[in-house]
């Protein structure tokens, strides 16, 4: 952390002030070349760190904690968004909130109380309501993986993201597999259930937008597309990573935070923010 603060004054922008020489439309648009620059939109991406129980297959920046302080969290959290909004030059609401993400998804529901959350933020959002669903787990077969696919697209808005489940090391479920515990779908059979996803989404009218992405009348999500497009995302919370422009010269920054809940707070409460270094340019 002293290594990676250390390099912060070597790459991070210089601070800039209300003075400072405006972007001009003609700079380079990362979304399309329309829109000038100081009016982008941006989406902020905010991870909540805990879950009350860990998913075998996870490998997000999560822990279980049953003695969270769930107050000084959120008072971090106020602390780095005020200060990112501020740092990157976007308190002034010139520039608008596409999008905002929660990471927080703690799974402990059950089918039942999965479909009836989906049924009241339908009645909320009408159209708006997305569902993501794994494929190619533990004894899933392909007849299995269709009657659920076909349920949800009965259920569902117009937005479904459809995973391929992945055993990332590290994770209890990469142990499970190599210790021979666990078997799951062989690629075969995992193609098949790929390709099946693309036949019966298809059929029941949704867009293959992106490869794991499906929407109905072009209801493409507005935060992952963001991300694909390579627009602005302020990063906020314990290992949260970002994407920013500078406000004068639109070089982009990659920024990521510190890690760890204990140490990202104490950043916030230090020095405003719990991001480690912003050192990549691209
Ligand atoms: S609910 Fe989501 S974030 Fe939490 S442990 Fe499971 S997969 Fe990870």
């Amino acid at each position: 952390m002293t290594r990676l603060r250390a390099l912060v004054p070597l790459l991070r922008p210089t601070r800039f002030s209300t003075s400072a020489t405006a972007p001009t439309a003609s700079t380079a648009s990362p979304s399309n070349g329309t829109v000038a620059p100081d009016k982008e939109p941006f989406s902020i991406y905010i991870h909540w760190p805990y879950c009350s129980s860990k998913c075998t297959y996870c490998n997000f920046n999560k822990y279980v904690d049953p003695n969270v302080d769930n107050e000084r969290m959120e008072r971090s959290l106020v602390t780095e968004l005020k200060s990112e909004l501020a740092y990157w030059g976007l308190d002034q609401g010139n520039r608008p909130i596409r999008s905002i993400y929660f990471g927080e998804l703690g799974r402990d529901h059950t089918p039942s109380t999965a479909l009836r959350s989906l049924l009241d933020a339908r009645a909320v959002w009408p159209g708006k309501v997305s569902m993501d669903l794994i494929m190619g787990h533990t004894g899933q077969t392909l007849e299995d993986w269709e009657k659920e696919l076909r349920f949800t697209m009965d259920i569902v808005d117009d937005h479904l993201s459809l995973y391929h489940l992945t055993v990332e090391p590290g994770t209890a479920l990469h142990k499970d597999v190599v210790q021979g515990k666990t078997t799951l779908p062989d690629s075969d059979l995992s193609t098949d259930m790929y390709e099946a996803t693309i036949q019966l989404t298809r059929e029941a009218g949704f867009e293959h937008y992106e490869v794991s992405n499906f929407a109905r009348n072009k209801a493409y999500s507005m935060h992952n597309s963001g991300h694909w497009f390579g627009i602005d995302y302020l990063g906020l919370g314990p290992g949260a990573h970002g994407r920013m422009s500078h406000p004068q010269t639109r070089q982009k920054f990659r920024t990521f935070n510190v890690r760890d809940p204990a140490g990202w707070m104490h950043e916030c409460e230090e020095q405003g923010t719990g991001q480690g270094c912003d050192g990549v340019v691209y």
